[in-house]
């Protein structure tokens, strides 16, 4: 017993110490490509399922040259102090985006950023947006902030103050992940919110009764507080079909698109899907 002990304590030190290892090799991947442009945005349509137009999308950061997924380097981006600069990145790209957009003459429509906790502690981030802002001349309303319910976790009353000056602004908040974390719902009348997104498991539950109950009551839910609602994940005709019949109406997810470049996205930007 002892020896099989010990064995054991030598196997998770080896462990740690590939997890080390394995996060100090993408921090420094991170910080490599925050000052070698080594970052890009990939956009994902967010469709009205009523007539299949495209309402919006949301940009999900990617590396270039690395299969890293975002989930597991945004981790070390919060834990090495980077998220901040990284975050930069993505409010400035996408306001190019935008921006774009209207050179080459194409109708703006909203994109959704996800917005790290960590970020609340930028300091002139909002100011950072609202001259980026101004500098290309967008309308406020056409950037939308992605929050999750964690933001509440770290400070509430500076959380909540932040969301107020963005909205200020006009920019627009989503809850993102909508019903992960807190079980209660009480922030909802506390938090400045536009929007809310469904996560993709209650969709995946969607086959038997009770999970339907759950998203029919989730978007009464977002109704009565006035809130759209996006259901993500969306992978397949059946759960289009579902989501219709429960009057959800915005879908985001694989069955119409997986996120892609931004040449494509200014190609199907005015698309609208046979439905
Ligand atoms: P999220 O914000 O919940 O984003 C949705 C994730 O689901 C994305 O993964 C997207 O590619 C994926 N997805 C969309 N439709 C489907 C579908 O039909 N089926 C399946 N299986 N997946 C679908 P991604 O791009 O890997 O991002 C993972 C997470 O990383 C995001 O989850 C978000 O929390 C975070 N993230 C991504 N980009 C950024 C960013 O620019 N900043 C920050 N702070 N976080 C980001
Ligand atoms: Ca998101
Ligand atoms: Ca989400
Ligand atoms: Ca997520």
């Amino acid at each position: 017993a002892k020896k099989s002990g010990k064995n054991q304590s030598a196997f998770f030190s080896k462990a740690l110490q590939n997890t080390i290892l394995m996060k100090n090799k993408i921090h420094d991947i991170l910080r490599n490509s925050l000052n070698n442009n080594g970052f890009k945005l990939l956009y994902q349509p967010q469709v009205d399922v009523s007539t299949g137009e495209i309402v919006g999308f949301e940009a999900l950061i990617r590396l270039k040259d690395h299969q890293i997924s975002p989930a597991e380097f945004i981790a070390v981006a919060e834990e090495h102090g980077l998220i901040k600069r990284m975050g930069r990145f993505v409010i400035r790209q996408t306001i190019l985006e935008l921006s774009k957009w209207k050179v080459v003459g194409l109708d703006l429509k909203p994109i959704a950023i996800n917005f790290s906790v960590k970020q609340i502690n930028d300091k002139g981030i909002i100011e950072y947006i609202e001259s980026l802002l101004s500098e290309h001349r967008i309308p406020a309303k056409y950037l939308e902030i992605e929050i999750t319910e964690s933001i509440l976790l770290e400070n509430d009353s500076e959380a909540i103050m932040f969301l107020n000056r963005l909205k200020e602004i006009g920019v627009k908040i989503a809850l993102d992940d909508f019903g992960t974390g807190y079980s209660s719902l009480s922030y909802l009348s506390n938090l400045p919110v536009d929007k809310m997104k469904l996560d993709k498991k209650f969709i995946d539950q969607h086959l038997n009764e009770s999970g339907k109950k759950i998203i029919k009551q989730l978007i009464l839910l977002a109704e009565a507080f006035e809130l759209d609602v996006v259901v993500e994940g969306v992978e397949t005709i059946e759960q289009v079909r579902l989501l219709q019949e429960l009057k959800c109406k915005y879908i985001q997810g694989y069955y119409f698109s997986k996120p892609i470049e931004d040449e494509q996205i200014r190609e199907i930007h005015s698309k609208k899907y046979d439905i």
